[in-house]
């Protein structure tokens, strides 16, 4: 990414831009995955569910995985738009209703019941339009934060390996799902759980057709992609499973950048304090994790250090505290990099701020391509 093309070229702030190069990049690793041992790439929409992801997306996956309706219909539209054949869309949520249970088999290529109790309520009907299984929970933690954690105590989220196979027949269902990391950048976790499926259920694996590993794997920031090959090789081979992939951050993670102005500077207690035209209900990850997001502006060794703040009422909308070579000044634009996921899709407009405006970037152009506006906030507000 060019910053200096990035900064002349958005005019207007906060603006979420997309470098459709990174985008490319990692879909076209994936792509190459699929090619070398044959699994099937889906991308998740809920890290950034913006048509322009799905419609790079397209030439490079078998479809989109999904957590619910809304996500469901926003996939099958852009499948409709062109990607006739490959229009796998895969379900798994808690959240599933009985009176939206028609239509998500519809939509649904493949719907994983989130528990045994889902599965018996829901299955029969479900199962004349979609290829049904079960999200298993491994029970093997790799992250050491409960809130990230499918595997923690007391999870909410898939069956218990240990009860699976007393509670089912496989020969019932078609497929089971799996997803228990995040942000995951080598796939020692991935071969540790298929070891525990493989334990729990043998030879029993190939009575179903699929099994979708999920998403957690920073595809494109990885070393070494054999360890994963020989593992989807091995599915395929011993069990005769379709192998698919979930990646929602990989895609979009790195291609994403927040460009903010400088709407004000003063000193607090000692402190330099720059108010931004942004805030952390544009990235509510900072707030919600308290992480501090990188910017590029960031000097280590930087003379003048400044905190960052968002532009809201809350006292704790503030990203941290950054060096820089020059003080920053009123109408300065700074870049929060590697923001692509699970910002904006969390954004929202506390205090009557407006949403981000959407850029796509390539190394030709760098062009707008979402607006929001006045009338999108009165919208929400208003009365019916
Ligand atoms: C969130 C999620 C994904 C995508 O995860 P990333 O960390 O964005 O790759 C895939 N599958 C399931 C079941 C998920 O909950």
């Amino acid at each position: 990414m060019d910053f200096h093309v990035l900064k002349d070229s958005v005019y207007s702030t906060p603006a979420f831009v997309l470098d459709e190069i990174e985008v490319t990049r990692v879909l076209e690793i994936l792509a190459d995955l699929r090619t070398q041992c044959g699994c099937k790439i889906l991308y998740s929409i809920k890290a950034l569910p913006f048509s322009g992801v799905m419609d790079m997306a397209k030439a490079f996956v078998d479809g989109f995985s999904v957590s619910s309706l809304f996500e469901a219909r926003l996939a099958n539209e852009m499948i409709q738009q062109g990607l006739a054949g490959q229009g796998n869309i895969h379900l798994t949520t808690p959240g599933i209703r009985r009176d939206e249970l028609d239509e998500l088999s519809l939509l649904c290529s493949h719907i994983s019941f989130n528990s045994f109790t889902q599965y018996q309520r829901y299955s029969e009907a479900a199962q004349a339009k979609s290829s049904i299984g079960l999200r298993v929970n491994p029970k093997l933690s790799f992250l050491h934060d409960d809130r990230f954690d499918p595997c923690r105590e007391h999870s909410k989220l898939g069956v218990d390996i240990k009860q699976l196979c007393r509670t089912i027949r496989l020969d019932q269902i078609q497929g089971l799902h799996i997803h228990n990391v995040f942000s995951a950048t080598d796939f020692s976790p991935l071969i540790k759980t298929v070891e525990k499926l493989q334990q729990h259920l043998g030879i029993g694996l190939a009575e179903l057709e699929w099994l979708n590993l999920g998403g957690g794997y920073l595809f494109g920031q990885i070393e070494d992609y054999r360890p994963f090959v020989e593992l989807v090789n091995k599915l395929t081979h011993d069990f005769g499973l379709e192998v698919y992939i979930e990646p929602g951050k990989a895609v979009v993670g790195r291609a994403g950048y927040l460009v903010a102005t400088v709407l004000d500077s003063f000193v607090s207690d000692g402190e330099t304090i720059v108010i931004l035209d942004t805030s952390v209900n544009h990235n509510p990850e900072v707030f919600e994790y308290q992480r501090q997001p990188e910017l590029h502006e960031h000097e280590p060794e930087g003379q003048y250090a400044a905190i960052l703040a968002g532009c809201t009422c809350l006292a704790g909308d503030v990203f941290g505290k950054y060096r820089f070579k020059e003080p920053l000044q009123v109408g300065d634009k700074v870049v929060f990099k590697n923001v692509g996921a699970y910002s904006l899709i969390k954004a929202n407009r506390f205090n009557g701020y407006n949403l981000p405006d959407i850029y796509l970037s390539n190394s030709l152009r760098v062009k707008k391509v979402k607006h929001y506006d006045y009338q999108d906030y009165r919208r929400q507000w208003l009365a019916d």
